[in-house]
């Protein structure tokens, strides 16, 4: 064990996730890039943990952050104005393409879960919330009631009183070999048994990974979100579509996930990449939901002033660049080089994804385990996950070149290749 390593065991907590079985220090960073402490260097695909959405060193970022420091300023709080902040929220409620949208800027993903749940279940005066099984939206108290994922939720108790939908676990043996039509039909079915049987009440909102993240970027058929909210609107029901990960062009298709399944929710929430690497979250609402008597109040630090120039910097640069048309673009390359790939390797047993958010199923964890190793040794980082640990999920920086697509799908295949023949 390194001593690093030793000294993390003994005043972190054990149950803190590190990748590898020898885990490793990150010291810089160059383009879509890391080097490691003893010098090696890695494309790194999986941007961080999807917290570098422009590459690593980016000047554009790096000027943003030092005009600001150059202030003397870092943060006083946000109960004076705070130009910047105005200035990112007026992008993010254009972009959003929610009518009469407002923004309340946090400090991460899980703050932006809690406080979209503060507003829809004061709007609609109930705990009752709808999420999808396999979810994952935060490590707090209220967000761990809305996780279904065991080895994210563990033995975590929450107040939130929720119930899971059907969407994208289709691997279910009532669910095997049907249409995605018949398949919608059924989680439609089970949506309205829900509602009618099992909630004591009226019901706040459904929160819905467009692509569930640490679920393994598994996917619900295009359409089926669609005919949730027919459903949900009948109600009165709010959609909350958490893009913390699926947000800012990464699936190449749509600015935002939900938009593949032509949807307009009343509110999103993100985090993860819009900072790169700054820590910036929040939540963009209907401006009817989002003002109110509720005393939510403010963040200390959410929206300070650092944050929000490197967010500024960073969707500034995301669409002057057209990342997420080079998302649709290096995503397709590997995407499709990899169910190649899968079509004669029998240890893959899936393959999915949209623009630069991409996973592979493998038989079992060790395999999972197995393929984090080789790739890390030829110079390649990925995230291991799914439900069962046997998912390997990669999500490079939106500034992928193609090159680097193609050198990372090689890498990718070799790792696969070599353990289809130790399975052989
Ligand atoms: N929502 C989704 C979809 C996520 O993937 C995550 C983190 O992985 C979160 C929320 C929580 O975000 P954070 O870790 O910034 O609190």
């Amino acid at each position: 064990m390194s001593e690093l390593l030793a000294r993390h065991r003994a005043v972190m907590p054990n149950w803190m996730a590190l990748n590898y079985n020898d885990p490793i220090e990150i010291v810089s960073g160059k383009g879509n890039r890391v080097i490691d402490a003893d010098g090696k260097s890695y494309l790194d695909f999986f941007a961080g943990i999807l917290t570098n959405m422009i590459g690593y060193d980016i000047p554009e970022v790096r000027d943003a952050v030092e005009r600001q420091l150059a202030t003397g300023v870092v943060h006083t709080s946000t109960v004076y104005l705070l130009r910047g902040q105005i200035e990112l929220a007026e992008k993010i409620a254009r972009l959003s393409g929610i009518p009469n949208a407002k923004v309340f800027f946090t400090n991460s993903g899980t703050e932006a879960n809690e406080t979209a749940l503060l507003l829809a279940t004061y709007a609609r005066k109930t705990d009752q919330v709808l999420a999808m099984r396999q979810s994952y939206h935060g490590r707090s108290f209220g967000t761990i009631g809305i996780t279904a994922n065991r080895a994210w939720k563990n033995n975590s108790l929450s107040p939130l009183n929720a119930h899971f939908l059907h969407g994208t676990d289709r691997h279910l043996i009532q669910f095997k070999g049907m249409s995605d039509a018949d398949y919608i039909q059924a989680c439609v079915d089970d949506l309205r048994h829900v509602l009618a049987t099992a909630v004591s009440d009226d019901v706040a909102a459904l929160i819905a990974e467009p692509i569930q993240g640490v679920g393994g970027f598994t996917m619900a058929p295009d359409g089926l979100f669609a005919a949730y909210k027919e459903v949900l609107d009948e109600q009165g029901i709010l959609f909350i579509s958490d893009e913390v990960q699926t947000g800012w062009g990464r699936t190449g298709s749509a600015f935002f996930g939900i938009q593949n399944h032509g949807v307009t929710p009343d509110m999103m929430t993100f985090a993860k990449g819009l900072g790169n690497g700054f820590a910036v979250g929040g939540v963009v609402a209907r401006g009817d939901l989002m003002d109110g008597p509720h005393a939510v109040g403010l963040s200390t630090f959410g929206g300070n002033p650092i944050s929000m120039a490197a967010a500024n910097a960073t969707l500034d640069y995301v669409l002057d660049h057209d990342l997420q048309a080079n998302a649709a673009r290096t995503g397709d390359i590997i995407i499709r080089g990899l169910q190649e790939a899968a079509g004669r390797l029998s240890v893959v047993k899936a393959v999915r994804g949209k623009g630069l958010m991409f996973a592979v199923e493998l038989e079992s964890p060790a395999q999972a385990g197995r393929f984090m190793e080789e790739t890390k040794k030829a110079g390649l980082l990925a995230g291991k996950g799914g439900l069962y640990g046997n998912a390997i999920r990669m999500a490079p920086p939106l500034t992928l070149t193609v090159d680097e697509a193609v050198e990372g799908l090689g890498i990718i295949v070799t790792a696969l290749e070599t353990i289809d023949a130790e399975a052989a």
